[in-house]
């Protein structure tokens, strides 16, 4: 007997067939004698229809207002699974993130869990019922309702695993678990059975969605046993954990891509102290996030700067940019939507050189054009243009033989 915590994702309840299939699937564990707390997401595209509906009647939809039209999504899914689940005789209960009471702080449409209220669900368990509890959303201390960003209904799952220290967090998706990459872009990728933390987060915030990096972040820190799971197939899926002395690393993990980056450039600022600082101060002002960053080596006393924005700040970005051009005297200002970033992950890379050659040279025998390189201690990336993104992708899978049971270091 266990408690855990299950997360179903939006294509997991994106019918009614489907939500009666979890309902039999929660029934399962159930019947085997296992506590059951259940996250779930909007219905598939729900988010995204109602962002559509918020974004014709405002053009830059009031934020606090989008979190109170997102959170319904979430809202309607978890009523009818508990429908489901009386339908066949299982007891549970739903509850929206606010009635839980996941206290969050005020950044509307981004917002951190900050706590989490056990009791009403402690309760609920002790009495023999599911609680079903919506994803992505919660509550600000002055009662706002809140949502956490895209992808959030895994943090939920993972905060409210932590809360309850609950034996497993199991998020159910689409796919049965998490591969060198996106078994979408490579068909060839192979499910690894374990990852280690510090992969799973490097290959989230570098685009890979199979899991929110706050979710992964968070089952880090507070120790939570994280599987990612199919809904529709039976498996052992894909265990998230820490590194283990003896463990066999392979060089590389995995491949993840980010399709929504934008490239800035100003042209001719002069070469001293304080000009980086003097670009980049008014993009932060604006809140808008950097990723990548190069500055040249500097001639006749001015240098280029380039740096990358995700691709919705791109606009904004490019005219404060173009202020600051004008400030600094700069030659000229110029940007690019069509980029893409690809990144090689993998813990192996710390005692192996060699990697970034080994990806160069695969994407130079494709005669594809490397725009900006940046590399840490387990991770190298490189901008390309996007029309090299699966070409690019799959040339790097089979570079380092990921389809192959183990790279061995
Ligand atoms: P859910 O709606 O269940 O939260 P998501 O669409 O957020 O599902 O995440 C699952 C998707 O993540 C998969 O369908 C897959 O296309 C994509 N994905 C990207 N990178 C990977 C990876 N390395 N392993 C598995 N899936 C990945
Ligand atoms: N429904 C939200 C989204 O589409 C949250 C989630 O599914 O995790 O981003
Ligand atoms: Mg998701």
């Amino acid at each position: 007997m266990a408690l855990i915590v299950q997360k179903y994702g939006g294509t997991s309840v994106g019918s009614i067939e489907r939500i009666m299939h979890v309902a039999r699937k929660v029934k399962s564990f159930r019947d085997q004698g296992h506590d059951l707390v259940v996250v779930l997401s909007a219905m598939s595209g729900e988010t995204n229809r109602l962002i559509d509906l918020a974004k014709q009647v405002q053009s830059s939809p009031d934020a606090r207002e989008l979190d109170v039209l997102l959170s319904t999504g979430e809202q309607q899914t978890i009523a009818l699974l508990v429908m489901a689940l009386k339908q066949i005789g299982v007891d549970a209960r739903s509850y929206t993130g606010p009635q839980v009471r996941i206290l969050t702080d005020s950044s509307f449409n981004k917002a951190r869990i900050l706590s989490i209220e056990e009791s009403r669900m402690r309760k609920d368990l002790d009495e023999g019922r599911v609680v079903v509890a919506a994803g992505f959303q919660g509550v600000d201390e002055n009662g706002n309702t809140t949502t956490l960003g895209r992808g959030g209904s895994d943090t939920t799952a993972v905060a409210l695993a932590a809360t309850l220290k609950a034996d497993e967090c199991q998020i159910y998706t689409d796919v049965d678990g998490v591969y060198t990459t996106d078994p979408r872009v490579v068909p060839e990728a192979r499910r690894l059975n374990r990852i280690t933390f510090e992969e799973m987060l490097e290959l989230a915030s570098l685009g890979s969605k199979v899991l929110q990096i706050r979710a992964v972040e968070f089952a880090g820190k507070y120790n939570v046993p994280l599987r990612v799971l199919s809904s529709f197939k039976d498996g052992e899926g894909t265990l998230i954990t820490y590194e283990e002395d003896g463990m066999e690393e392979p060089l590389i993990s995995g491949i993840a891509f980010q399709r929504d980056e934008a490239k800035l450039t100003i042209l001719g600022v002069p070469d001293e102290p304080g000009v980086a600082y003097r670009i980049l101060g008014p993009i932060g002002d604006a809140n808008i996030e950097v990723d990548m960053i190069v500055q040249n080596v500097g001639a006749d006393d001015t240098t280029d700067f380039t740096f990358t924005v995700n691709r919705n700040d791109y606009e904004k970005a490019l005219k404060i940019l173009q202020s600051t051009a004008e400030e600094l005297g700069a030659r000229d200002v110029n940007g690019d939507v069509k980029i893409v970033k690809i990144s090689v992950v993998g813990v192996g890379m710390r005692s192996h050189a060699g990697i970034a050659a080994t990806m160069f040279k695969a994407l130079a025998d494709e005669r594809i054009n490397i725009r900006m390189i940046s590399t840490s201690e387990i991770k190298t990336s490189v901008v390309v243009d996007e029309k090299y993104l699966e070409l690019a992708v799959r040339t790097l899978h089979s570079a380092f033989k990921l389809e192959q049971e183990l790279t061995q270091a």
